[in-house]
């Protein structure tokens, strides 16, 4: 590899942040949420470390394909279910559960030809308005599903909009109990922050995404620091230019940094073509030959520029943490004005990717 950017994928931590969502939810069992390449992490890397969970849930039927191929026997949940009806000749043929959302999904699932039934998700909307049916519809479209022959085991699911901020998660619980009045069957029902922050909705399966990656639901690492989750990947780069400004100079495309007095900075092998947050603003935390300093100046494309004050021993070829174990991806994201979850998905392809 000549450029000498990477991602290094920590596969010990991702079966420790397993640990902590079992510990975190002990009598649930547990649906790692692989969608998005396993959030920018690569499915086919990262699978084999989750081993020890329960099931995979994900969005791409190619995906979940994927993992069968792989020798994956367990449960695999498609989240949205399928997108159209003749899908569903896959869906039997590798036997996975589908997420039922709509009307129309409904109907299709009856008219279709299958070997054998299968196990479905009805999604209720718990008041996020993305998908699901209401609540004072789940009665009736339950009692339409248990006349199915093609449907087998039924659980009901919800997704919460707010398990990460104050307002929680009371009214969805709301609405949820009153979609299950009735209704006797497992719920799915917690994201990654449900499942740290609100044990009331563990129920019988959980649905942690980000928190498996060692990232924060709720964007902040402070509030999971002392939760036991491990970062997963590291993007790392080197040193690869130094210039001397004078003061008065200006860094980058638009001048936006200007040196307030002589200041030393490092051109770094990172740019927004490599999934690097181009809004990044001056200052976004970087670790530079194991110090901790800021970027300066506007993302390129292929590379950024910091602060070499505070390590004045780094030169050409020192060692660039842009995330990772000590630079955590949410603080990143947050001087960003983003997500961890943006930051990790948008990896990109050119970067090379190695296990440890
Ligand atoms: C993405 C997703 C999850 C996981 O969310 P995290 O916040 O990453 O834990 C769970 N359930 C559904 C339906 C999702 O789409």
């Amino acid at each position: 590899m000549s450029r000498p950017i990477v991602a290094s994928l920590d596969l010990q931590a991702l079966r420790q942040n397993l640990q902590v969502v079992r510990r975190a939810a002990p009598h649930s069992r547990v649906w790692s949420v692989v969608k998005a390449n396993a959030y920018g992490h690569g499915l086919d890397r990262v699978w084999s470390a989750l081993g020890a969970t329960d099931g995979f849930a994900m969005l791409n039927l190619e995906e979940a394909i994927l993992l069968r191929e792989r020798g994956w026997k367990g449960p695999i949940l498609l989240l949205e279910g399928f997108f159209h009806a003749d899908e569903l000749a896959l869906f039997d043929k590798y036997r996975l559960t589908t997420s039922l959302h709509s009307n129309w999904q409904v109907k299709a699932l009856a008219n279709a030809r299958l070997n054998a039934p299968l196990d479905v998700y009805l999604k209720i909307n718990s008041g996020m308005n993305r998908l699901g049916f209401a609540p004072e519809r789940v009665h009736s479209v339950w009692q339409q599903l248990r006349a199915i022959k093609n449907v087998g085991q039924l659980t009901l699911m919800a997704h919460f909009a707010d398990a990460d901020k104050p307002e929680g998660i009371a009214e969805p619980m709301r609405r949820i109990e009153q979609a299950a009045e009735g209704i006797d069957a497992p719920r799915s029902l917690a994201n990654s922050a449900a499942t740290l922050w609100h044990p009331q909705a563990h129920f019988d399966w959980v649905r942690p995404g980000i928190v498996l990656y060692g990232a924060s639901p709720s964007g902040q690492w402070r509030d999971v620091a002392t939760s036991g989750l491990q970062p997963v990947m590291s993007l790392k780069s080197e040193i690869i230019g130094i210039q001397n400004l004078k003061a008065g100079e200006t860094v980058g495309y638009g001048s936006r940094y200007r040196a307030g007095e002589e200041q030393r900075i490092g051109i770094v092998a990172c740019g927004y073509a490599d999934g690097y947050p181009r809004h990044a603003p001056d200052g976004a935390p970087v670790l530079v030959d194991g110090v901790r300093t800021g970027i300066v100046g506007t993302v390129s494309m292929d590379m950024l520029a910091v602060d070499l004050t505070p390590c004045p021993q780094a030169g050409i070829g020192s060692p660039v943490e842009l995330w990772g174990n000590t630079i955590k991806v949410d603080d990143v994201a947050s001087a960003a004005g983003t997500v961890g979850y943006e930051l990790l998905t948008a990896l990109a392809p050119r970067v090379p990717v190695v296990t440890v």
